[in-house]
């Protein structure tokens, strides 16, 4: 077990993506052992461990938090991931179960559109919460004192990037916990614990599993002690995947490394394209040698996502150019094979103007995708 840990660690990023997880090979089984559907397990005598109740454990949760734990902080022991039901359910079982009334929490004030809700739902428990934006590392002004720091880094949908390092090094001087939401870079663009941060936290239903059919969350963190108060939340909540969710996870990550690599190679070539374009402006991809996060990112990143943001000159020029749009949904979320592309003003919640895409770039090939987008521009400017 410690060879095949040390294995891991060492292996490359396509190696260990196609074998995250998997157990130990048995003759007659499958490489992958299929979604165990059981709501409660045989339990005779004593109450023992792992698989008792449906709600508290379940083997293919195991194997998938095996999995993405290999993925977040390969070849370390004492990382524990947990899998649940979504993104919010994973961030919101790391901000209550680590924080009580009168601790202070500080959140990104430009990161995912749902924390707005999740401040409030905190300030109702008597937690102050501070918020400052992610570019410029603004969020270390507001630390003093705080129980948690939460950051978004590349923020969703502004593509801000925050010195992850930096900030868990003030953090962690002024006893903080670090938190960092990874679903925008996924563990193969970025590794937050070995950055410094306490938890990983992140929406598997993004990149993660890439094909827009499954919501999921995890949280992968280093203390055992804030870990054991992730899992009772998840317990009390009972905000847990479904099996069936969790194994169609497991196999999409197994194509993770070719998704991320395929993807963020034809987003840097789609912001090449659209960089030319004159109704074009406020342009964002970290990836870009010239954007505002390349250089943070560029030491922090080793893949800079799918994710394209920029301005068109109205509302109307955006609808039309959406519509426009053949190779490109026009839907929300991210990180699918299947490029989409949404005028983010239309949720409200987000400080973009109204003319704001954003863009997650999918598997086309990627001069048919520039294509459809340039041909789309074109169709809309009239
Ligand atoms: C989508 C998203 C979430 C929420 O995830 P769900 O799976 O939709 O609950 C959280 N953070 C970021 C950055 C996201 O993009």
């Amino acid at each position: 077990m410690s060879d095949a840990t040390e294995y891991e660690g060492r292996a490359g990023d396509g190696t260990r993506a196609v074998r995250a997880g998997l157990p130990e090979p048995v003759k007659h089984e499958p490489t992958l052992p299929g979604p165990v559907f059981a709501a409660h397990f045989h339990l005779p005598g004593e109450v023992t461990g792992p698989y008792t109740y449906g709600r508290d454990d379940n083997p293919t949760w195991t194997l998938l938090e095996r999995a993405v734990g290999e993925l977040e902080a390969p070849g370390r022991e004492d990382v524990e991931t947990l899998v649940f039901a979504s993104g919010m359910a994973a961030i919101s079982a790391v901000l209550f179960s680590q924080v009580r009334a009168g601790d202070v929490v500080v959140l990104p004030s430009d990161g995912y559109q749902v924390l707005p809700l999740v401040r409030a739902q905190l300030e109702a428990y008597g937690v102050e919460v501070r918020t400052a934006p992610t570019g410029g590392d603004a969020q270390l002004e507001v630390l003093a004192g705080a129980r948690l720091l939460w950051l978004e880094s590349p923020s969703n949908p502004g593509l801000d990037v925050c010195d992850i390092r930096r900030l868990v090094e003030a953090a962690h001087a002024g006893g903080t916990l670090v938190a960092v939401d990874n679903t925008l870079a996924t563990p193969l663009g970025q590794r937050p614990l070995e950055l410094g941060a306490d938890f990983s936290v992140a929406s598997g239903t993004k990149q993660l599993t890439g094909h827009g059919d499954v919501l999921l969350g995890y949280v992968a963190g280093r203390d055992a002690e804030a870990m054991a108060a992730v899992r009772r939340w998840r317990k009390i909540v009972g905000a847990i995947s479904g099996p069936m969710e969790a194994w169609l996870a497991h196999r999409s990550i197994a194509t993770l490394h070719l998704r991320v690599d395929r993807q963020s190679a034809t987003a840097l070539r789609v912001a090449e394209a659209l960089r030319e374009r004159p109704e074009v402006s406020g342009l964002r991809y970290p990836g870009l040698p010239d954007d505002p996060s390349h250089k943070i990112a560029s030491r922090q990143m080793s893949r800079y996502g799918c994710v394209v943001s920029f301005t068109l000159p109205s509302r109307v020029h955006a609808e039309r150019f959406l519509e426009a749009l053949r190779l490109v949904e026009d839907a929300t979320s991210f990180g699918g094979v299947r490029s989409t592309a949404e005028r983010r003003g239309r949720w409200g919640g987000d400080a973009v103007s109204e003319g704001f895409i954003r863009l997650s770039v999918g598997a086309e090939d990627p001069e048919d995708l520039v294509a459809d987008l340039l041909r789309a521009l074109d169709a809309s400017a009239g």
